[in-house]
């Protein structure tokens, strides 16, 4: 029996397992891919506290679970499909089957799709959720970014790297992205903003080669020829399976208190699986800590 059994290996996983092996907790990390979580998809982070000219996210994910490891939390590759009980609880996945006093879920999210036709068809033939794992695929070729938030904003930035051009569409005429990185893409010559701007299909028989978008101002519809569509409008979360257990808001986020509980007492949740003001790096690993923190008290309480 595990005094707490942390799902996913992101910073929220990674820092309540710190904090727990901190506190010597039986604790058992369970991550179903490798550690590091959505983030582990951007190169570099910019704004985590303490790291001047941003941080390589490989060296901190590496860093973060050298503190896990030598505190003597067990990580395990394992994909959790069940978490069912209430006094104390059984954890099931598909390698093997867990006990647990308490449970702090931290199983982030993933990239949302646009659902418009040829996009499923396209993925990996020009259609990309991940800059930093296909961007070099596109040196030299003309690429289209969508959405307006920090993600669609950094990678347009980033494309820049490969791409000749990056056009980036947004659905109003304002972005949501902070105005740091807004600044950066307004200064860069190589990226083309198209406002009040939506994606209709992405065209193409084996791989992209137009997107058809539909200005909203003027309602005019065009095929504009580009070899990639790289889409980042916002995150969903790892939630799926547990509707049933635990209280969700209306997208599947996680509906926590300040402490990290969620409607089930003895089972707390940590990072972008809930919902929250701010998804971010160093937000995870505050959700984490506290999750952590509140473990302590509730098995405090119920010794
Ligand atoms: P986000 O902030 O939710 O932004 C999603 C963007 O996509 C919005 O601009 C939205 O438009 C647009 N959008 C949504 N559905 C659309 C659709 N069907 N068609 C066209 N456009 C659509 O998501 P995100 O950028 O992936 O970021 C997720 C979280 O991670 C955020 O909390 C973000 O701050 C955080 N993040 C932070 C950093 C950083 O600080 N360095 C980097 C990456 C991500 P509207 O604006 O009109 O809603």
């Amino acid at each position: 029996m595990y005094d707490v059994i942390i799902i996913g290996g992101g910073p929220a996983g990674l820092t309540a397992a710190l904090y727990a092996g901190r506190s010597r907790f039986k604790a058992l990390l369970l991550e179903k891919m490798g550690l590091g979580g959505q983030i582990i998809l951007t190169p570099t982070i910019e704004n985590y506290p303490g790291f001047v000219g941003g941080v390589a996210t490989s060296d901190l994910i590496s860093a973060m679970q050298k503190q896990v490891d030598e505190l003597g939390v067990t990580i395990k590759s394992d994909e959790v499909v069940s978490i069912v009980g209430d006094a104390y609880f059984k954890v099931s996945a598909r390698e093997g089957n867990y006990e647990a006093k308490t449970v702090i879920i931290a199983t982030g999210a993933f990239p949302k799709k646009l659902n418009i036709p040829g996009e499923e068809r396209l993925i990996a033939k020009g259609v990309s959720y991940c800059g930093t794992c296909d961007g070099p695929l596109f040196k030299n070729k003309h690429v289209f970014v969508i959405g307006g938030g920090d993600k669609a904003v950094e990678e347009a930035i980033y494309l820049t790297r490969f791409a000749q051009k990056v056009t980036l569409i947004h659905r109003r005429d304002t972005l949501r992205a902070s105005k740091i990185i807004q600044e950066r893409l307004f200064e860069n010559k190589k990226i083309e903003v198209l406002w009040s701007t939506v994606p209709l299909e992405i065209v193409g028989e084996n791989k992209v080669e137009a997107i058809r978008i539909k200005n909203l101002k003027n309602n005019e519809i065009a095929d504009a020829s580009c070899q990639g569509v790289f889409v980042f409008v916002g995150i969903h979360p790892n939630t799926e399976s547990l509707g049933h257990l635990i209280k969700l808001d209306e997208q599947g986020f996680i509906l926590t208190d300040e402490a990290m509980k969620t409607s089930v007492e003895g089972i707390f949740a940590a990072g972008d699986c809930r919902k929250k003001t701010l998804a971010q790096v160093i937000t995870a690993c505050g959700d984490g800590a506290t999750a952590a923190f509140s473990v302590n008290h509730y098995l405090e309480l119920h010794k």
